[in-house]
């Protein structure tokens, strides 16, 4: 009711809404917005929704807002998407049908639309963009998705889109203009203390705002800083300050009277400008001004939201935005705030460009008004922009791209607004303080910054020639040609730009400013590609462009006309020219109109408009001389800089020839300079041209006569310009690649450069990606051509896939590649001989045959064949002939022999086409011809004859013959049409003379290949010798299973000569076989010496690295005590949710010399940098002394005590010794002990119905006992010393000798290591035993023979006492009050425990006794049938819940024998336990359930006894492993039958363990108790695609904070919780240090060591504790076998099992902190990352 009377009040006074507003918005907005410091947002938004937008929107809509809206909501959306991409998000690329590559979609329009199964890329968002979903013009196909499909919505009306009708539209046409103008006038409102008056309606107060904005210069620090200082204020309120202006641009830090703003305003810019030399940037404003401001923003963010309703609403907000007023200079609304951009603050700027983004850029009519508007004041904006100091993504500048790159747009803007001069003038304006006095730019000095901002200008260029117009109209010509000449007015001022000139005697002082020139160079290059391509669209303007271009350069060419003309001679030829040397006068690298002249011009040739030149040159004006000129100077330089005659200009020049050849300017630098040379051999004379190129390596004399210098460097110098210059003539005679050139295709062309790339060796598809030149759209055009020349190589687990070259694309093999480097030439060269070789064929590799020049350059190959180029060729030939060796060099050589095959070659083509009559071509005849008249005057094919002499040319040899070959090749052509029958005679006689000598060097090389191959065996031979030394003395390293299997093996065949084989592959029980124990010689790693284990020595040690490990683990959502301080590891429960691994590199030492070894390398590195991040010195840490892993702790090495018992003795002890008796002798020891040791509080157990007591608390000792095993002292030192270590790390507790929780952590890391190795074995699908690594297999080893060892070392009351309360799970009667109940213990821990701690009871108070063999062999029989009791029950327990979902009728013995003992068992349960279940379904359970225990138990007594093993276990076997592990353990195979055996012992126990609350619990269903087998843990499920991945991470939203920054999710690979990463919102204090999201995640899901992919950069981080952690590759791989970090290349990825897999086993190998220390030890970046706020 309110509102509609408010409504009412605005339509009754319709015609003057604007002042109803403006009074309405005066009222209410200074109240609302009042408390800026410290606002109530929600109460804000309250207010304003109440007081102003609702009725306004009641106004507008002419009813209910919310049901309006809904309504306009339903009738169908835009067919444009939109979407604003915020930093960080994917956006995704088609490269089949993008237009362009800033073509972009939003994950969702990606995922519905058709490209999602194109060749796609995929990109982080720089933020600011926006998906061009439905824009038809940057999609060549399939421009919407199903989602913005028309009629894709439900409702079919197409384009009836909303229609509003009039009388809204009459609204709106009325609000819009208001609160437009409202806005505006605000945003670029200047006054400080004043309102506009119409909005000034109350007393003013004196109430201001002291007012700080952001800026790029001063980091958040100073800032921060600054604040303290000035307002002295609290650390967390200036942060909260800082963190806001950082976000929204501005923030009012202070409120109060004038004065004291004012005040606090000159403090603030003191303090910053005392950090940073610049004052920050502060204002005072008046609280209305400032509510206003926030209001107009507020209004602003409301229409954006109205414009995403409808069509109409966005062309009524464009029109007034767009409108001018009559007769007014003025700029219209959008305008003036566009032209306001660089003034407004961060938070504006975002609504300002997202009001633009929603409303103009949604109406294709629209934004190409506001393109002329944005052309218009086009200069000026990108002025504001260059020196405003915001990020680009927040200058309104940045939306030129979204503009320009629409192609019908462009064309518009050019025809219209001239766009294309406009942008190439604004280069100029913005440049000219880097004109030098000759008009030419120079950068020395250049601010970066400034100019990463030019390059914007430079980049809207290119995106308004992105694409090519299909149709061209005059005016469209005239436009673009205007703005050509308008660019080649930049290329004028860096033709020629920063010379240098060569240093000599002196070094340069400082090494001048190059960058900034490349890298403009670099800008430019697509550009002028560009530019030349649309000049070659139309013959007309290619022609006007040329005469345009070659214009400039012609006024460029000024430099040495002063100088007089010189003249040259040279076997008779002459050349007049104007005198310059590249060692002495300046010289430019930069010639961009020359090279945008050479690349006009092979456009021209390519058309076959050349032929027209004539009449826009003129053949006078056209001086070819002179256009070669420069850049032939250019390549001089670059050959004298490799004759090191620049060395003293230091290494900015290196830098820059490495540039002018390198792929990223190459295209426009160096190839053009060829090309210019090309165009001067094919225009000028042959010898002149040749004259001109040794005048301008200044080897004129080179060539003259022999200069007796005796200069050693001058010589060099010389032979590296005469090998320069060569490879230059045979690229201006050889490269033909170029379309134009020849008559070749791009294709042609990438065929060729991949060709060559992949002579060199097998390549990455990423690494030939950037051996490759990008065009315009990023595209190299590799994947078009790649499978016709290459074939792929997978990769293995680890490495990249590889492409391979087809062997029918050898002989395309060109050694003088023009854009090989050296190396690259060397290498491959070395490559294809080696290939040769191995074929068994001769070593040369001479030139395939170049494609015919097209007719404009045709004239080219006339050099080959002057009378200058055979003066070269015979000077150099003469020279290797008579073996003046100073003077030549077999690069010389060889390439004096390249040119003379181009030759050959050419001039055997053209007799192969044309009649020999009109060949002309004559370099046979001139190659045979006597060089002059003089005696001793020879010609260049004596020469060759005689080079196969030259001893120093050997490699040379094969290319020599086949160049000898060619000659008569070509002379049999020449004389086949005159002299048939002569030649014929001639000719085969010349073959068979041939054939002999060929004949006799394939004999000569078969010998050599046979020799080569002898030596070769040799070689291997000694080598395979060293090996086996090698293994020999260092066996325990490189023992691997098979052999250690075999040595058993043998063991056994000689002890199944004395016994029989049954008995000795049991392990328990008066059966018990043998223990296999070798003599045991060890190599300390350190000191090399040998030496034997045994229990009186030394001690000797394995390398080891403890660790707490959740591997296991059946509950993550467990809470794990971060502390041990009160924990009590006695029993393990059985969810195994935290245990303490032992693992071991397998590497021994002596105790001593580790401790020596430990000691230097603490030393050491206490004095080294940041060495607390790659250690925990503090905990022992340090790398094993060979292999280099992280380890924390030794173990020592005990040896095994083999026993052997006597069959007959121990058959003799059954018959007295049953379960029952021994169960009774063993309470009656124990109570014995308490009545003893009363004092000590053994817990209180009455032995009622245990018969007889007549036993003595000594009987114990009666079946055989033995004395103590003595300890060395220095193995009791390491016992105590790894215990320790074991219990620190364990409990992450202090160390302390004495605890007495050290026995329960021996215990507990030998029965949690145990079952991790079980674990893994039975994942990797390896038999149990005979397949561990040899590092496991010794570190078990040594690991249990210890932890039997160490109850040596602790109190023997002490070990009764754990004894006892671990037997109060097993023993009847006997429960404690600690005891846990049969379903919270892990029944493998429990019997690793008894076992081990059980000899205690033989202690005596004087003499230290342990039970006999067959004493320890009932014990061990026992105990363990006992605990596979219990287990059993627990297993039928806890599957008791579940019933079958199948039938079956086994009627086994088994089953009965199951079925008979649940009816026991129910009797207990009071019906709890269904009765009903069938006996097969529980021995199912059983059977499958028990094998981790069985197999775990079988790893322990092996270890522990060393009795060998049953054949089964040593193969992979499901049935024959039961059966085996049965034996091996004494088990009956059917298991039930242990109950029936001890029915008598049992019954009591089953009853104590059923009857117990907690199984109870269970089996009523009321908790869940965990099942066995219990499950394996592997890394959660990856999605095949990446994409879905970013989908996930885009849909991610922080826990804690609901703002729109930026996040890093990242996925924990263990649990699969997705964690907000490196952001303070997601912090966690914990024992009082910030942790990061993944830091303190890892705490609990990994116990400090976990493994996350960090989605958006596709990179798995491993990290341990709070200070370590290291990258790794993410098992995401593209197409092409190749990871990509970062996201840089953007390919589709796909997931890798393989290496998942090896990431899961990295994992429960434990091996994770290894793999840090080792990448951290190789990597030093990490240093600096603060890994704890990950
Ligand atoms: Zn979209
Ligand atoms: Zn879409
Ligand atoms: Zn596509
Ligand atoms: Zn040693
Ligand atoms: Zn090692
Ligand atoms: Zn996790
Ligand atoms: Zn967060």
């Amino acid at each position: 009711e309110r509102t509609v009377q408010r409504t009412r009040v605005w339509c009754d006074e319709r015609f003057n809404f604007q002042a109803t507003f403006l009074q309405c918005l005066a009222k209410h907005v200074p109240n609302i917005y009042s408390a800026e410091m410290d606002p109530l947002l929600e109460k804000q938004e309250e207010m304003v929704q109440a007081a102003i937008l609702y009725p306004l929107e009641c106004y507008l809509f002419g009813e209910d807002p919310d049901i309006f809206l809904e309504k306009l909501q339903q009738s169908g959306t835009s067919q444009l998407c939109g979407k604003v991409f915020k930093g960080g998000e994917t956006t995704y690329s088609c490269r089949d049908c993008a237009v362009d590559p800033t073509c972009v979609l939003c994950m969702d329009c990606f995922q519905n639309s058709i490209h999602k199964n194109h060749r796609y890329k995929m990109h982080s968002s720089t933020g600011g963009g926006f998906c061009d979903c439905g824009d038809t013009e940057a999609w060549k196909a399939g421009p919407l998705c199903t989602k913005h499909e028309p009629g894709a919505s439900g409702s079919a009306k197409e384009n009836s889109e909303c229609q509003l009708n009039e009388e809204i539209m009459e609204h709106s046409r009325r609000v819009f203009p208001s609160v437009i103008k409202y806005i505006v006038d605000m945003l670029i409102w200047e006054e400080e203390k004043e309102l506009p008056p119409e909005l000034t309606t109350r007393e003013k107060v004196d109430s201001y705002y002291c007012v700080l904005f952001n800026d790029e210069h001063h980091s958040y620090d100073h800032v921060i800083y600054s604040l303290q200082r000035a307002l002295g204020c609290e650390l967390g309120e200036a942060q909260l300050h800082t963190t806001a202006i950082d976000k929204e641009g501005r923030r009012a830090v202070k409120a109060g009277h004038y004065a004291s703003c004012q005040e606090a305003k000159e403090e603030i810019k003191r303090h910053s400008e005392n950090v940073s030399q610049r004052p920050l940037h502060v204002e005072v404003l008046h609280a209305d001004v400032m509510a206003h401001q926030k209001f107009a923003l507020r209004l602003g963010s409301w229409l954006n939201k109205l414009m995403s309703y409808s069509s109409d609403f966005r062309q009524i907000f464009c029109q007034i935005c767009l409108k001018e007023e009559a007769g007014s200079e003025k700029p219209c609304f959008i305008s003036k705030l566009m032209l306001w951009d660089a003034k407004l603050h961060k938070g504006a700027r975002k609504v300002l460009h997202e009001l633009i983004f929603s409303s103009f850029f949604m109406e294709m009519e629209y934004k190409k008004l506001f393109a002329v508007e944005f052309v218009k004041y086009y200069k000026a904006l990108q002025k504001e922009y260059i020196s405003d100091d915001h990020d680009r993504v927040l200058s309104v500048t940045a939306l030129s791209v979204q503009m320009f790159t629409v192609p019908t747009l462009a064309r518009h803007l050019i025809e219209e607004q001239n766009v294309i001069t406009i942008i190439t003038e604004t280069l100029l304006e913005v440049l000219p303080e880097y004109l030098d006095k000759n008009d030419k730019f120079n950068f020395q000095g250049y601010s970066q910054d400034k100019l990463n901002r030019v390059y914007a200008v430079i980049y809207d260029l290119r995106y308004v020639l992105v694409s090519k117009p299909t149709l061209w109209t005059d005016r469209l010509r005239e436009r673009f040609l205007d703005g050509f000449v308008s660019f080649l007015r930049i290329l004028t001022c860096m033709q020629g730009m920063e010379e240098i000139k060569r240093q000599i005697g002196q070094h340069i002082e400082v090494d001048p400013d190059w960058e900034a020139a490349i890298a403009i160079q670099m800008q430019l290059k697509n550009i002028l590609l560009m530019f030349q391509e649309w000049c070659a669209c139309d013959e007309e303007l290619l022609l006007k462009a040329y005469r345009e271009c070659h214009k400039a350069v012609m006024r460029c060419s000024t430099n040495g006309r002063s100088r007089e003309k010189t003249v040259f001679h040279l076997c008779g030829h002459t050349l007049e020219s104007r005198p310059y040397r590249v060692s002495a006068d300046p010289v430019s690298i930069h010639l961009p109109l020359s090279r945008t002249l050479a690349g006009l011009h092979v456009r021209l040739s390519k058309t076959g408009t050349i032929s027209r030149l004539h009449e826009f040159v003129s053949p006078e004006e056209f001086q070819v001389e002179l256009l070669i000129e420069y850049p032939l100077r250019c390549l001089v330089l670059v050959a004298q800089v490799a004759a090191e005659m620049w060395r003293r200009n230091g290494l900015s020049l290196i830098s820059q020839v490495f540039y002018y050849q390198d792929v990223k300017c190459r295209e426009e630098m160096y190839d053009k300079d060829i090309i210019m040379l090309q165009i001067g051999a094919s225009l000028m004379d042959p010898n002149q041209f040749l004259l001109l190129i040794l005048q301008r390596y200044e080897l004129a004399d080179a060539f003259k006569k022999i200069k007796p210098t005796k200069d050693q460097d001058l010589i060099k110098q010389c032979n590296v310009l005469i090998e320069e210059m060569l490879q230059i003539l045979i690229y201006v005679v050889g490269e033909r690649y170029v379309p134009g050139v020849s008559n070749v295709t791009k294709e042609d062309v990438i065929m060729r450069e991949i060709i060559h790339l992949l002579c060199i060796e097998p390549m990455a598809h990423s690494a030939i990606t950037k051996s490759l030149p990008e065009n315009e759209n990023n595209e190299t055009g590799l994947e078009n051509v790649i499978d016709k020349v290459a074939t792929f190589k997978k990769p293995g687990v680890s490495g990249h896939g590889v492409y391979e070259l087809k062997d029918e694309c050898l002989k395309e093999f060109n050694m003088f590649f023009y854009h090989y480097t050296k190396t690259q030439h060397s290498k491959a060269e070395h490559t294809q001989k080696k290939r040769r070789k191995q074929e068994n064929r001769d070593e040369a590799l001479p030139p395939p045959p170049p494609p015919d020049f097209s007719p404009a350059f045709s004239n080219v190959v006339r050099i080959l064949n002057c009378d200058v180029m055979m003066h070269i060729l015979r000077t150099i030939l003469q020279r290797a002939v008579e073996l003046e060796t100073h003077l030549w060099t077999e690069a010389m050589i060889q390439m004096v022999l390249h040119l003379l095959s181009l030759g050959l070659l050419e001039e055997k083509q053209q007799l192969q086409t044309s009649p020999e009559e009109e060949v002309t071509f004559d370099f046979y005849h001139k190659a045979t011809r006597m060089g002059s008249s003089a005696l001793n005057a020879v010609s260049v094919l004596t020469l060759l004859e005689r080079l196969k002499r030259v001893p120093q040319l050997e490699a040379q040899k094969d290319t020599v013959n086949w160049i000898l070959q060619m000659f008569d090749t070509v002379k049999r052509l020449r004389e086949k049409s005159s002299l048939t029958t002569v030649a014929a005679t001639s000719g085969s006689e010349a073959t068979k003379g041939d054939e002999s000598t060929q004949d006799k060097e394939k004999a000569e090389r078969k010998r050599k290949a046979e020799a080569a191959r002898l030596h070769r065996q040799k070689i291997m031979a000694q080598m395979s010798a060293l090996q086996r030394n090698f293994i020999e003395t260092h066996k325990l390293l490189y023992e691997n299973t098979l052999e250690a299997q075999g040595k058993e093996d043998a063991i056994m065949e000689e002890e199944s000569m004395s016994s029989t084989i049954d008995c000795s592959k049991i392990a328990l029980g008066p059966k018990r076989g043998p223990s296999v124990a070798e003599k045991e010689v060890l190599t300390c790693i350190l000191c090399q010496e040998e030496q034997e284990v045994k229990l009186e020595s030394a001690a000797m040690v394995l390398s080891a690295c403890v660790q707490k490990s959740t591997a296991l683990t059946q509950n993550r959502s467990r809470i794990l005590e971060l502390s041990g301080d009160t924990l009590d590891p006695l029993f393990m429960h059985p969810d195994l949710p935290c245990g303490t691994h032992t693992g071991s590199c397998g590497h021994v030492m002596h105790a001593a010399c580790w401790q020596k070894y430990f000691e230097a390398m603490q030393l050491n590195f206490r004095q080294r940098l940041h060495v607390e991040q790659i250690f925990d010195l503090e905990n022992g840490e340090y790398l094993c002394p060979l292999c280099k892993s992280l380890c924390n702790t030794v173990i020592p090495i005990v040896p095994l005590q083999a026993q052997k018992i006597n069959s007959e003795d121990a058959e003799a002890v059954a018959q007295i010794l049953s379960l029952a008796r021994w169960l009774e002798i063993i309470i009656v020891r124990i109570s014995g002990y308490s009545v003893k040791n009363a004092e000590e509080n053994l817990p209180a157990f009455t032995n009622k119905g245990m018969g007889n007591s007549a036993l003595e608390f000594h009987s114990i000792l009666s079946f055989g006992v033995q004395s103590s095993v003595k300890y060395s002292s220095s193995i009791k030192e390491m016992l105590i010393l790894f215990a320790t270590t074991i219990y620190r790390v364990g409990l992450k507790v202090a160390p302390n000798e004495a605890d007495y929780r050290i026995p329960m952590m021996t215990w507990s890391t030998c029965a949690f290591t145990i079952q991790c190795i079980e674990n893994l074995l039975e994942t990797e699908g390896k038999p149990l035993f005979g397949s561990l690594q040899n590092r496991q297999h010794s570190g078990l080893k040594a690991l249990v023979q210890f932890a039997a060892a160490q109850r040596t070392t602790s109190p023997q009351v002490l070990i009764q006492k754990h004894l006892v309360r671990l037997l109060g799970v097993l023993l009847p009667n006997f429960k404690a009050e600690d005891t846990p109940s049969l379903l919270e213990v892990d029944m493998f821990h429990v019997l690793v425990g008894v076992v081990l701690s059980f000899p205690s009871l033989y202690w005596e108070d004087a003499v230290d006794l342990q039970p006999s063999s067959i004493s320890s062999a009932y014990n061990h029989l026992y105990l363990f049938h006992l605990t596979t009791l219990a287990h059993i029950t627990q297993i039928v327990v806890s599957s008791a819940t579940e019933s079958p979902t199948v039938q079956s009728s086994d009627n086994s013995e088994e089953a009965r024998s199951a079925e008979s003992f649940c009816r026991e068992a129910c009797q207990y349960t009071s019906g709890c336990f269904g009765q009903d279940i069938p006996g097969w379904f529980v021995w199912d359970c059983v059977k499958k359930g028990i094998m981790p225990y069985l197999r775990s138990a079988a790893l322990f007594f092996h270890y522990l006894l060393g009795v060998s093993p049953p054949e089964e276990l040593l193969q992979v076997s499901e049935e024959g492993q039961f059966k085996a592990l049965c034996s091996y353990l004494s088990l009956p195979t059917n298991l039930f039958l242990l109950f029936q055996e001890y029915w008598d012992t049992v019954n009591p126990l089953l009853q104590r363990w059923c009857t117990d609350p907690v199984v109870l619990s269970s089996l009523k269903g009321k908790s869940i108790a965990i099942r066995y087998p219990r499950k394996r843990n592997s890394l959660i499920e990856l999605p095949e695609d990446y994409s879905c991945l970013l989908n996930q991470a885009s849909q991610f939203r922080c826990p804690r904070s609901s703002d729109d920054e930026q996040k890093h999710p990242v996925l924990c690979l263990f649990c699969g919780a997705m964690l907000c990463s490196q952001n303070t919102c997601c912090q966690e204090l914990v024992n009082g240090e910030e942790l990061g999201a993944c830091t303190s995640h890892a705490l609990q899901c990994g116990a400090g060591v976990c493994m996350f992919l960090k989605i958006r950069e596709c990179k798995v981080v491993l990290i341990e504790g709070k200070t370590r952690g290291c990258l790794y590759p993410a098992p995401y791989l593209d197409e092409y076998g190749e990871t990509d970090p970062g996201l840089k290349r953007g390919n589709p990825l796909h997931l890798c099992r393989e290496r998942y897999r090896k990431l899961h086993l990295l994992w429960q190998q434990h091996c994770i902190i290894e793999e840090i220390a080792r990448s951290q030890e190789t990597n030093q970046i990490f240093f600096g990352f603060n890994w704890q706020l990950l």
